[in-house]
């Protein structure tokens, strides 16, 4: 089961979970294009080998350990981790636009900041 970047990225960005990730599977790293127009960071699925190293090195608790255990209120924000591939500007815009929606009918967890926003994900 594959972890899953959550909307605490969004507003953070630092890439502290790309430094750690042994099989670079979280993009868009900063020396990639995609970096200065990206809402937040996306982990392929297919490629994350579930090591847990991103977790503690995250500022904001903004990733999960699997889909399971993404609560709700970001569920959506899965898809985006999936459809997301970097060079890829269709897949980038797809996975763009779910943010988008997320960020736009979550209005209420937009308006916490990123450093609280996780606590705000259960509500
Ligand atoms: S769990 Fe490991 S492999 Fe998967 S994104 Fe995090 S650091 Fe990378
Ligand atoms: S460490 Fe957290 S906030 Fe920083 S880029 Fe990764 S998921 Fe986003």
């Amino acid at each position: 089961m594959p972890f899953v970047i959550t909307d605490p990225c969004i507003g953070t960005k630092d890439s502290a979970c790309v430094d750690v990730c042994p099989v670079d599977c979280i993009h868009p790293r900063k020396d990639e294009p995609e970096f200065a127009t990206s809402s937040m960071l996306y982990i392929h699925p297919d490629e994350c080998i579930d090591c847990g190293a991103c977790v503690p090195a995250c500022p904001v608790a903004a990733i999960y350990d699997s889909p399971d255990s993404t609560p709700a209120s970001q569920k959506a924000l899965i898809e985006a981790n999936a459809v997301y591939r970097v060079g890829d500007s269709s897949a980038v815009e797809k996975a763009e636009a779910m943010v988008k929606a997320h960020m736009s009918s979550r209005a209420d967890l937009m308006a916490v900041a990123p450093t609280e926003r996780a606590a705000a994900h259960a509500r």
